[in-house]
């Protein structure tokens, strides 16, 4: 760690992409000083502290600053470990402030069970497993600082999900990694994926022993915890014998294309982790990239295109998990931009953090509001309907800046694969004419990956 450390020459050009810093102007807000802070433990001139702790925490892992360090410095890695280092010290590793935790300590105010009911039931009634990374990011604070609070499903969509017989035993086998986003808070967006390939003639594989992908414990520090979720993971979709893994959510989709590095110290499990991680890919990207969905789009019927009406304008945020943890930022404007009936249009700052940032949004409520809101001017200047975002924290985020603005009613938010289901579910195209479409062909041929 010592010697990454040194690499950092401090010429500062990452303060000019750390959200965190542009909202603070804080040194130990950005990667320099935090880097210069774990160097002067890693020499011995200062001990690890819980003051230490809430610097490191003060990051959104977002990855703006390795992407313009001409040294090539690792920095959110390095910040990731010296978490881990104070989460294995237990000096920081304090069991989460869950509210499962908060219900039974009695600690829960009136307000918040109000605004919380339905979370709160659902997360009392177990609905959501303990292993789930969403304990982590509902503390008490959720539900006393925001304005929204997310209805959880009553059902989550991997209860609910009943596979239908294969309509293309022929095609690649696709799994869906769905993730606690996706099956908890937003199964549309999961169901809009299912039923999307099956209008093209695809059917996903679903596990039902699925778990959290290990996010929410990697990024406070909990390696082994993250080590074990994905352990799990691991062994349901490679016994599945899989050419893909599609994810609906950008933060989870990160996670797992980094699995092979969360066990780059464990030969046993490297090699079957890096195969699960090459399978991976965002379900837009796959649509847009591999079948060619945009073509199929284009061949819908006249009554599935809006003719006459006004378009609706939608504005696209860029995740930082999909624009820097995956380089993807084409294939979802692709796939909006082929949608009969949509506008895409532009906010200015198209590669600004939003400031959710998965536990930063939990344990540091304010600053990452203050982010937001600097997100939110950019939107309400272009005027959407909705903005939309491949990330479920990007959505949660996007919910509460819209209310905080008072545009709720005036601008929505949605996953763009809501709006792609939307326009083909009321479409139908013969078995004949599919069959000619790029779609179908990419389906019959090799995986493509
Ligand atoms: S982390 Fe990279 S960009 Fe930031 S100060 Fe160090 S060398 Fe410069
Ligand atoms: S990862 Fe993002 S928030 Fe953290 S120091 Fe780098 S740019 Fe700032």
């Amino acid at each position: 760690m010592e010697t990454d450390l040194n690499r950092c020459k401090r010429c500062g050009q990452c303060m000019s992409v750390c959200p965190v810093y542009q909202a603070t102007f804080r040194e130990d807000d950005v990667a320099r000083g935090k880097l210069a802070l774990l160097e002067s433990v890693e020499t011995g001139t200062m001990r690890w502290s819980d003051r230490l702790g809430e610097i490191l925490s003060r990051c959104l892992l977002c990855g703006a600053c390795a992407q313009v360090c001409a040294s090539r410095v690792e920095t959110t890695l390095l910040i990731q470990l010296g978490r881990r280092r104070l989460f294995e010290d237990q000096k920081r590793g304090e069991p989460q402030n869950s509210v499962l935790r908060s219900v039974r300590e009695g600690r829960l105010s009136a307000r918040a069970l109000l605004k919380g009911g339905a979370l709160l039931q659902a997360l009392a009634c177990k609905k959501i497993p303990e292993t789930s990374g969403l304990h982590l990011r509902f503390p008490l604070s959720f539900f006393t600082e925001r304005n929204t609070v997310p209805p959880i499903a009553w059902t989550p969509f991997l209860d609910a999900f009943r596979p239908e017989p294969a309509a293309n035993a022929e095609g690649p086998r696709i799994g869906f990694f769905v993730g606690c986003g996706a099956n908890y808070l937003f199964p549309d967006i999961a169901r809009a994926l299912v039923r999307i390939l099956g209008r093209v003639g695809a059917t996903l594989v679903v596990p039902e022993d699925q778990g959290c992908c290990g996010l929410p414990a990697y990024v406070s520090g909990d390696t082994k915890t993250a080590r074990k979720l994905a352990k799990k993971n691991i062994k349901v979709f490679e016994s599945l014998e899989l050419d893909a893994i599609l994810t609906v959510c950008a933060s989870c989709g990160s996670h797992l294309k980094a699995l092979a590095s969360l066990f780059a110290d464990d030969p046993s499990f490297h090699d079957v982790a890096d195969s699960m991680a090459r399978k991976h890919m965002d379900a837009m990207t796959f649509l847009v990239n591999h079948l060619g969905i945009e073509g199929y789009l284009k061949a819908l019927e006249p009554t599935g295109r809006q003719n006459g009406t006004k378009p609706l304008r939608v504005a696209y945020h860029d995740p930082c998990h999909l624009r820097i943890g995956q380089e993807i930022t084409q294939a979802p404007r692709k796939l909006l931009q082929a949608v009969p009936g949509l506008q895409l249009v532009e906010a200015s700052h198209p590669g600004q953090c939003c400031g959710h940032g998965g536990d930063f949004n939990r344990s540091h409520f304010p600053l990452s509001m203050k982010i937001l809101e600097r997100r939110m001017e950019d939107f309400e200047k272009a005027q959407p309907d909705k903005i939309v975002t491949g990330c479920t924290g990007c959505l949660l985020q996007f919910a509460e800046g819209i209310s905080r603005r008072g545009l709720a009613g005036k601008i929505g938010v949605c996953h763009p694969l809501v709006l792609v289901e939307k326009a083909i579910a009321p479409c139908l195209i013969p078995a004949q004419r599919r069959k000619d479409l790029p779609v179908f062909q990419a389906l019959h041929a090799d995986a493509g990956q």
